[in-house]
Protein backbone atom coordinates (compact mmCIF):
# COMPACT_ATOMS: atom_id res chain seq x y z
CA UNK A 1 0.00 0.00 0.00
CA UNK A 2 1.22 3.46 -1.03
CA UNK A 3 0.28 6.20 1.82
CA UNK A 4 0.59 9.06 -0.03
CA UNK A 5 -0.26 12.82 1.03
CA UNK A 6 0.37 16.24 1.86
CA UNK A 7 1.07 19.00 4.15
CA UNK A 8 -2.17 20.63 5.16
CA UNK A 9 -3.07 23.44 7.14
CA UNK A 10 -5.03 22.79 10.27
CA UNK A 11 -6.81 26.57 10.47
CA UNK A 12 -9.81 24.71 10.29
CA UNK A 13 -9.31 21.42 12.74
CA UNK A 14 -8.44 17.65 12.71
CA UNK A 15 -11.44 16.04 11.40
CA UNK A 16 -11.50 19.09 8.38
CA UNK A 17 -7.63 17.87 7.39
CA UNK A 18 -8.91 14.40 7.00
CA UNK A 19 -12.13 15.16 5.26
CA UNK A 20 -9.57 17.63 2.95
CA UNK A 21 -6.86 14.47 2.31
CA UNK A 22 -9.82 12.17 1.85
CA UNK A 23 -11.05 14.52 -1.08
CA UNK A 24 -7.16 14.81 -2.23
CA UNK A 25 -6.79 11.56 -2.72
CA UNK A 26 -4.24 11.08 -0.05
CA UNK A 27 -3.61 8.37 2.92
CA UNK A 28 -1.98 10.00 4.85
CA UNK A 29 -1.02 13.98 6.14
CA UNK A 30 1.41 16.30 7.50
CA UNK A 31 0.33 19.36 9.60
CA UNK A 32 2.11 21.55 11.95
CA UNK A 33 0.99 21.41 15.57
CA UNK A 34 1.46 24.97 15.89
CA UNK A 35 1.79 27.88 13.99
CA UNK A 36 4.97 27.78 12.03
CA UNK A 37 6.90 30.16 13.52
CA UNK A 38 6.39 28.91 16.79
CA UNK A 39 4.13 30.98 18.68
CA UNK A 40 1.21 29.71 21.00
CA UNK A 41 -0.39 26.74 20.06
CA UNK A 42 -4.81 26.71 19.85
CA UNK A 43 -6.60 24.35 22.77
CA UNK A 44 -7.10 20.91 21.23
CA UNK A 45 -10.97 19.59 20.83
CA UNK A 46 -11.20 16.01 21.84
CA UNK A 47 -14.35 15.36 20.06
CA UNK A 48 -12.54 16.88 16.83
CA UNK A 49 -9.19 14.80 17.48
CA UNK A 50 -11.19 11.65 18.40
CA UNK A 51 -13.45 12.46 15.41
CA UNK A 52 -10.67 12.48 13.33
CA UNK A 53 -8.88 9.24 14.35
CA UNK A 54 -12.22 7.51 13.70
CA UNK A 55 -12.00 9.07 10.02
CA UNK A 56 -8.52 8.20 10.15
CA UNK A 57 -9.39 4.54 10.74
CA UNK A 58 -12.28 3.66 8.69
CA UNK A 59 -10.29 4.94 5.29
CA UNK A 60 -7.29 3.16 5.98
CA UNK A 61 -4.64 5.73 6.28
CA UNK A 62 -1.45 5.38 7.48
CA UNK A 63 0.89 7.04 10.13
CA UNK A 64 0.67 10.79 10.24
CA UNK A 65 3.62 12.86 10.31
CA UNK A 66 2.99 15.85 12.38
CA UNK A 67 5.69 18.52 11.84
CA UNK A 68 7.26 20.68 14.94
CA UNK A 69 7.31 24.74 13.81
CA UNK A 70 10.41 24.45 11.81
CA UNK A 71 11.90 28.24 13.59
CA UNK A 72 12.72 26.16 16.80
CA UNK A 73 16.23 25.75 17.19
CA UNK A 74 16.98 22.70 19.82
CA UNK A 75 21.36 23.51 19.16
CA UNK A 76 20.94 27.56 19.58
CA UNK A 77 23.81 29.29 20.67
CA UNK A 78 21.33 31.23 23.13
CA UNK A 79 19.89 29.75 26.09
CA UNK A 80 16.32 31.16 25.54
CA UNK A 81 15.78 29.91 22.08
CA UNK A 82 16.52 26.23 23.19
CA UNK A 83 14.40 26.69 26.11
CA UNK A 84 11.83 27.90 24.11
CA UNK A 85 12.28 24.62 21.45
CA UNK A 86 12.27 22.53 24.74
CA UNK A 87 8.77 24.32 25.95
CA UNK A 88 7.30 23.92 22.60
CA UNK A 89 8.07 20.41 21.75
CA UNK A 90 6.95 19.03 25.13
CA UNK A 91 4.10 21.07 24.77
CA UNK A 92 3.57 19.04 21.28
CA UNK A 93 4.14 15.58 22.86
CA UNK A 94 1.17 16.39 25.12
CA UNK A 95 -0.90 17.61 22.14
CA UNK A 96 0.06 14.66 20.12
CA UNK A 97 -1.57 11.95 22.36
CA UNK A 98 -5.29 13.34 21.41
CA UNK A 99 -3.93 11.54 17.89
CA UNK A 100 -2.55 8.42 19.99
CA UNK A 101 0.17 6.30 17.95
CA UNK A 102 1.17 9.16 15.17
CA UNK A 103 4.58 10.25 13.85
CA UNK A 104 6.20 14.13 15.11
CA UNK A 105 9.07 15.51 13.00
CA UNK A 106 11.19 17.89 13.54
CA UNK A 107 14.21 19.68 12.27
CA UNK A 108 17.24 19.12 14.26
CA UNK A 109 18.61 22.37 14.13
CA UNK A 110 21.70 24.93 13.20
CA UNK A 111 24.51 24.83 15.43
CA UNK A 112 25.50 28.71 14.93
CA UNK A 113 29.06 27.62 15.10
CA UNK A 114 29.19 25.98 17.83
CA UNK A 115 30.52 22.57 15.77
CA UNK A 116 28.27 19.67 15.06
CA UNK A 117 29.18 17.74 18.38
CA UNK A 118 28.34 20.20 20.33
CA UNK A 119 24.66 20.75 18.60
CA UNK A 120 24.20 17.02 18.31
CA UNK A 121 24.92 16.70 22.53
CA UNK A 122 21.84 19.37 22.88
CA UNK A 123 19.70 17.96 20.80
CA UNK A 124 19.86 14.60 22.25
CA UNK A 125 20.01 16.53 25.99
CA UNK A 126 16.43 17.96 24.31
CA UNK A 127 14.97 14.83 23.28
CA UNK A 128 15.84 12.64 26.84
CA UNK A 129 13.99 16.01 28.48
CA UNK A 130 11.06 16.07 26.47
CA UNK A 131 10.31 11.81 25.49
CA UNK A 132 8.57 9.92 27.98
CA UNK A 133 8.08 6.19 28.28
CA UNK A 134 4.32 6.45 28.41
CA UNK A 135 4.17 8.53 25.23
CA UNK A 136 2.68 6.65 22.28
CA UNK A 137 4.28 9.60 19.84
CA UNK A 138 7.65 8.52 18.14
CA UNK A 139 9.50 11.40 17.48
CA UNK A 140 11.48 11.80 13.94
CA UNK A 141 14.26 13.32 13.08
CA UNK A 142 14.48 15.17 9.39
CA UNK A 143 17.54 14.78 7.33
CA UNK A 144 18.71 18.05 5.95
CA UNK A 145 20.16 19.45 3.34
CA UNK A 146 23.02 20.64 5.31
CA UNK A 147 22.47 24.33 4.58
CA UNK A 148 24.40 26.90 6.64
CA UNK A 149 25.30 25.10 10.20
CA UNK A 150 22.19 22.92 9.36
CA UNK A 151 22.69 19.15 11.68
CA UNK A 152 21.19 16.39 10.15
CA UNK A 153 22.95 16.84 6.65
CA UNK A 154 24.57 13.30 7.01
CA UNK A 155 23.28 9.84 8.09
CA UNK A 156 26.49 10.29 10.45
CA UNK A 157 25.09 13.11 12.38
CA UNK A 158 21.58 11.52 12.82
CA UNK A 159 22.91 8.51 13.97
CA UNK A 160 24.76 10.25 16.43
CA UNK A 161 21.45 11.89 18.17
CA UNK A 162 19.90 8.37 18.10
CA UNK A 163 23.44 6.73 19.62
CA UNK A 164 22.67 9.44 22.13
CA UNK A 165 18.62 9.19 23.09
CA UNK A 166 17.92 6.91 25.86
CA UNK A 167 14.30 5.94 24.64
CA UNK A 168 15.23 4.64 21.22
CA UNK A 169 11.76 2.80 20.33
CA UNK A 170 10.50 6.38 20.43
CA UNK A 171 12.98 7.72 18.15
CA UNK A 172 13.17 7.66 14.33
CA UNK A 173 13.90 9.43 10.85
CA UNK A 174 12.26 11.01 8.52
CA UNK A 175 13.70 11.31 5.06
CA UNK A 176 13.22 14.11 3.03
CA UNK A 177 14.32 13.08 -0.81
CA UNK A 178 14.94 17.21 -1.95
CA UNK A 179 17.08 17.14 1.51
CA UNK A 180 19.26 14.20 0.84
CA UNK A 181 19.71 14.92 -3.00
CA UNK A 182 20.68 18.75 -2.09
CA UNK A 183 23.13 16.98 0.51
CA UNK A 184 24.73 15.45 -1.49
CA UNK A 185 23.04 11.63 -1.75
CA UNK A 186 22.69 10.57 -5.14
CA UNK A 187 19.45 9.11 -5.16
CA UNK A 188 19.08 9.98 -8.96
CA UNK A 189 21.78 7.77 -9.71
CA UNK A 190 22.59 5.19 -6.66
CA UNK A 191 19.43 5.09 -4.50
CA UNK A 192 19.92 1.20 -3.52
CA UNK A 193 23.98 2.55 -2.50
CA UNK A 194 22.35 5.55 -0.65
CA UNK A 195 19.88 3.04 0.75
CA UNK A 196 22.64 1.01 1.70
CA UNK A 197 24.95 3.82 3.26
CA UNK A 198 21.51 4.46 5.44
CA UNK A 199 20.81 1.29 6.76
CA UNK A 200 24.78 0.63 7.65
CA UNK A 201 24.88 4.34 9.32
CA UNK A 202 21.58 4.82 10.95
CA UNK A 203 19.54 1.57 10.36
CA UNK A 204 16.81 0.96 8.19
CA UNK A 205 14.43 0.10 10.92
CA UNK A 206 14.92 3.82 12.02
CA UNK A 207 13.02 5.15 9.02
CA UNK A 208 9.78 5.85 9.63
CA UNK A 209 8.52 8.66 7.32
CA UNK A 210 9.44 9.95 3.68
CA UNK A 211 8.99 13.84 2.51
CA UNK A 212 8.76 13.81 -0.99
CA UNK A 213 9.33 16.82 -2.92
CA UNK A 214 11.56 17.62 -6.13
CA UNK A 215 14.64 19.91 -5.55
CA UNK A 216 15.15 23.31 -7.86
CA UNK A 217 18.95 22.82 -7.32
CA UNK A 218 21.70 19.69 -8.48
CA UNK A 219 22.67 17.08 -6.13
CA UNK A 220 25.09 18.50 -3.36
CA UNK A 221 23.91 22.16 -3.47
CA UNK A 222 22.99 22.47 0.19
CA UNK A 223 20.49 24.53 -0.67
CA UNK A 224 16.86 23.03 0.21
CA UNK A 225 14.01 24.76 -2.42
CA UNK A 226 11.58 22.29 -3.14
CA UNK A 227 10.05 22.14 -6.48
CA UNK A 228 6.94 20.50 -7.24
CA UNK A 229 7.34 16.59 -8.56
CA UNK A 230 8.99 16.31 -11.76
CA UNK A 231 9.38 19.62 -12.49
CA UNK A 232 12.96 19.86 -10.35
CA UNK A 233 16.63 18.08 -10.76
CA UNK A 234 15.29 14.67 -9.54
CA UNK A 235 12.52 14.30 -12.02
CA UNK A 236 9.31 12.17 -11.86
CA UNK A 237 11.21 8.52 -12.32
CA UNK A 238 13.40 9.16 -9.40
CA UNK A 239 10.86 10.00 -7.18
CA UNK A 240 8.33 7.36 -8.55
CA UNK A 241 11.30 4.35 -7.67
CA UNK A 242 11.96 6.26 -3.86
CA UNK A 243 8.58 6.05 -3.12
CA UNK A 244 8.04 2.20 -4.33
CA UNK A 245 11.53 1.03 -3.61
CA UNK A 246 10.83 -2.19 -1.74
CA UNK A 247 13.05 -1.26 1.40
CA UNK A 248 10.67 1.82 2.00
CA UNK A 249 7.14 -0.27 1.90
CA UNK A 250 4.48 0.79 3.66
CA UNK A 251 6.17 4.22 4.62
CA UNK A 252 4.07 7.18 5.30
CA UNK A 253 5.16 9.69 1.59
CA UNK A 254 4.39 13.22 2.87
CA UNK A 255 4.55 15.96 -0.03
CA UNK A 256 5.83 19.68 0.91
CA UNK A 257 6.02 20.65 -2.95
CA UNK A 258 5.11 24.40 -3.77
CA UNK A 259 0.98 23.74 -3.88
CA UNK A 260 -2.78 24.60 -3.43
CA UNK A 261 -4.72 21.82 -3.26
CA UNK A 262 -5.41 21.23 -6.94
CA UNK A 263 -1.56 20.95 -6.97
CA UNK A 264 -1.41 18.18 -4.79
CA UNK A 265 -3.95 16.14 -5.97
CA UNK A 266 -2.80 16.11 -9.32
CA UNK A 267 0.52 14.99 -7.59
CA UNK A 268 -0.89 12.40 -5.88
CA UNK A 269 -2.93 11.25 -9.03
CA UNK A 270 0.45 11.12 -10.89
CA UNK A 271 2.79 9.66 -8.01
CA UNK A 272 -0.24 6.73 -7.67
CA UNK A 273 -0.12 6.20 -11.84
CA UNK A 274 3.55 6.31 -11.86
CA UNK A 275 5.32 2.82 -13.27
CA UNK A 276 8.92 2.11 -13.73
CA UNK A 277 9.69 2.29 -17.16
FE1 LIG B 1 10.72 19.74 7.49
FE1 LIG C 1 10.88 18.08 4.68
ZN1 LIG D 1 13.06 21.48 2.99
Amino acid sequence: MLYLGYHLSSVNGFEAMGREAIEAGANTFAFFTRNPRGGKAKAIDPDDAAALMTLLEENNFGKLVAHAPYTLNPCSDKQNVREFAKICMEDDMQRMEFLPGHYYNFHPGSHVGQGVDAGIEMITGLLNDIIKPEQSTIVLLETMSGKGSEVGGRFEEIAAIIEGVKLKEKIGVCMDSCHISDAGYDIINDLDGVLGEFNRVVGLDYLKALHINDSKNPPGSHKDRHACIGEGELGLDVIGRFINHPKLAGLPCILETPNEFEGYQREIELLRSWTPR
